[in-house]
């Protein structure tokens, strides 16, 4: 399926143009299309294989679907991810993406960065925050974010963030969304304790391998 099939906003298909994207790869191709209709993914992609854009456009595009976020509102979407050279890298292709959108706000929240500044920036209001696990829980507890409006959720690289000893904080965040929300596993591997997280936390996933 190529990316003019997919039914994605004007401006969203400008950007990927203009990212020099021109076909989809098979993980692109065969997770989008699952992604826009709004159903849970279970993903099995390793990096390389353009797995960011693959949750980055659906986030973008259900974000355009839900009252404008203003000031104080907790974010719409959210991105979990090991590392804060990961998520660096997510933001980066989720400003890419969204950069002819306007008003679309994007924050990241890692370690070794200050708080304060990540502080000022989500109580500003966001669509989409992409964060390490620990930071985030911080700023929840900290009562800087919210989850009361999240409807968008992707862990990504589950497994590293397993390894990491991210489980407790991904399983916090899980177990307070609201009801109603979309959730994006993706795992290079997929150990059984990544079959657990999935079978607790998705509903009714298409599961997707490349
Ligand atoms: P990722 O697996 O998301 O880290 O992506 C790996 C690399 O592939 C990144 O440098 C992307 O910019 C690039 N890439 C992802 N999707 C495409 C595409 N459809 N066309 C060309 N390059 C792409």
């Amino acid at each position: 399926e190529s990316f003019t099939d997919m039914c994605l906003h004007s401006s969203i298909m400008k950007d990927i143009s203009f990212h020099g994207y021109t076909t989809p790869t098979p993980i692109q191709s065969q997770a989008m299309p699952v992604a826009l209709s709004g159903r849970d993914l279970l993903g099995c992609a390793e990096t390389g294989s353009g797995k960011t854009a693959a949750f980055s456009i659906p986030m973008i595009q259900h974000c355009l679907a839900q009252p404008p976020v203003r000031r104080g509102d907790g974010p719409l979407a959210l991105v979990l991810a090991p590392t804060r050279e990961l998520a660096q890298q997510i933001e980066k292709e989720v400003k890419a993406f969204s950069k002819s959108l306007d008003s679309f706000r994007t924050a990241i929240v890692v370690g070794g960065t200050n708080i304060g500044d990540q502080r000022s920036e989500l109580r500003l209001g966001v669509d989409v925050v992409v964060a390490t696990p620990g930071r985030f829980i911080d700023h929840l507890q900290q009562g800087n974010t919210s989850l009361s409006r999240i409807s968008f959720i992707v862990l990504d690289e589950a497994d590293r963030m397993l390894d990491m000893g991210f489980e407790p904080q991904m399983r916090e965040v899980m177990q307070n969304l609201p009801q109603k929300h979309q959730t994006l596993l993706f795992s290079a591997t997929m150990p059984v304790e990544i079959e657990m997280l999935a079978q607790e936390y998705l509903t009714n996933p298409v599961q997707v391998k490349v």
